[in-house]
């Protein structure tokens, strides 16, 4: 499996003042067709400082992407930079100049003497044609290994990565097709449950469809294989579809979603706010969860211990809704009670569990996120 680095490019990333999203997409797709991710560096616009960079790598990966600095202006330092690294000059190439020259008319505008330098390209290296923006992008190869340098306007680098970059590494590494996963997370229903539900899609070859059960979770891994990250897309969406209809309440989210967030997002989207009181699980609560719950508009109080049948509604709290979670593990056997009320009623529940021990409190909590959730669905 060839293996891969990604660079990014730009002192505006290392100070901080945009984000880098570039490499996590590139990061995603390098994943999805079977290239082995090695390392992500961040770079200042220094061009003796990314040929170092970019001389390190070509000896420790097959497979370099750049992305950033192709731009018209001095501070656009990549071209340089790969010259350098090569050891070569960079050369003028007139039919660049007059592709950039006629995107600029056909919007009326008239290209500065600054564009001219997006027309160099270090020696040696294969233009890859840009159709979304003025920026060329290019490759250089040295052996079997291979550095592309894309723009780093992310639509730009996205077209290209699609377009370009993905066909010209398969054709070079022998890469068949891609693989793409996507998980898809349910709560409140167990695994038997699901399983009896799409059993037929979990016969299927390809995608394929497989369960993975945690406490309180079920996750649903679809994987297909294909000849592009759009067709998998296609393929992936199909059995989506037949998910969602066989479970419309228990998806709490997909891929890195967690039931947390989830639950976040919903009180937020709600402007709901939450009271929760914890007993008998306060070491077990995700240790983001009290972080997170304050940065929104949850509230959270540590009180024990307690009666779960004589919690009443507060009053004197400004939440509309009051939780109240217990869980203690007596004689081998776990049992968790929660109350959620409002104003208007008061629900308890109580659950026993059977599970090995050690996974009891995450499934107390899941379960307890998983009920809070279902309650904001319908809250008004
Ligand atoms: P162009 O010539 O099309 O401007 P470029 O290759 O010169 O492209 P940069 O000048 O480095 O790209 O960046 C242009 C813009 O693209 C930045 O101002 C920023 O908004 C965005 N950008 C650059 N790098 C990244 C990145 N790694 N993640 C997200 N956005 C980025």
């Amino acid at each position: 499996m060839p293996s891969a680095e990604l660079i990014t490019i730009g002192t505006e990333l290392l100070l901080g003042e945009i984000q880098d999203t570039n490499t996590r997409h590139l990061a995603k797709i390098i994943k999805d067709i079977n290239i082995d991710l090695f390392r992500i560096t961040m770079i200042g616009d220094n061009a003796v400082r990314i040929a170092d960079l970019v001389k390190e790598a070509l000896n420790r990966s097959d497979i370099i992407i750049t992305t950033g600095g192709l731009g018209p202006t001095v501070d656009d330092p990549t071209r340089d930079a790969m010259a350098l690294a090569f050891d070569t000059k960079t050369e003028f190439h007139p039919e660049l100049w007059q592709e950039i020259e006629q995107r600029f008319l056909r919007r009326g505008m008239i290209p500065t003497e600054n564009n001219r330098r997006q027309a160099f390209l270090p020696i040696g290296a294969e233009v890859i044609h840009n159709p979304v923006g003025t920026a060329p992008a290019f490759y250089m190869q040295k052996g079997n290994k291979i550095i592309i340098c894309l723009p780093g306007v992310p639509k730009e680098m996205e077209t290209l990565t699609e377009i370009a970059v993905l066909p010209l590494l398969k054709q070079l590494y022998q890469l068949q097709g891609i693989i793409k996963p996507r998980v898809i997370h349910l709560a409140g229903i167990g695994e038997s449950v699901v399983d009896a539900a799409i059993g037929d899609l979990e016969k299927l070859s390809n995608p394929t469809v497989g369960l993975l059960a945690h406490p309180g979770i079920v996750d649903v891994r679809i994987t297909a294989k294909a000849d592009s990250i759009s067709a998998a897309d296609l393929m992936i969406a199909e059995i989506e579809k037949q998910i969602i209809t066989a479970f419309p309440n228990k998806i709490f989210g997909y891929d890195s979603d967690t039931l947390l967030n989830s639950v976040i997002n919903l009180a937020k989207s709600k402007s709901s706010t939450i009271s929760i009181t914890c007993f008998g699980l306060d070491e077990n609560w995700p240790p983001d969860l009290f972080a997170s719950f304050q940065n929104t508009l949850l509230l959270q109080k540590l009180i024990q211990p307690h009666n779960p049948l004589q919690i009443k509604y507060d009053h004197n709290c400004s939440a509309p809704l009051q939780a109240d979670c217990s869980f203690a593990q007596l004689d081998g056997e776990s049992k968790m009670e929660f109350n959620l009320i409002t104003k208007e009623k008061s629900q308890h529940f109580s659950n026993l569990y059977n599970g090995p021990s050690a996974q009891g409190p995450t499934w107390a909590v899941n379960i307890f996120l998983e009920t809070l959730r279902q309650t904001l669905i319908i809250l008004e």
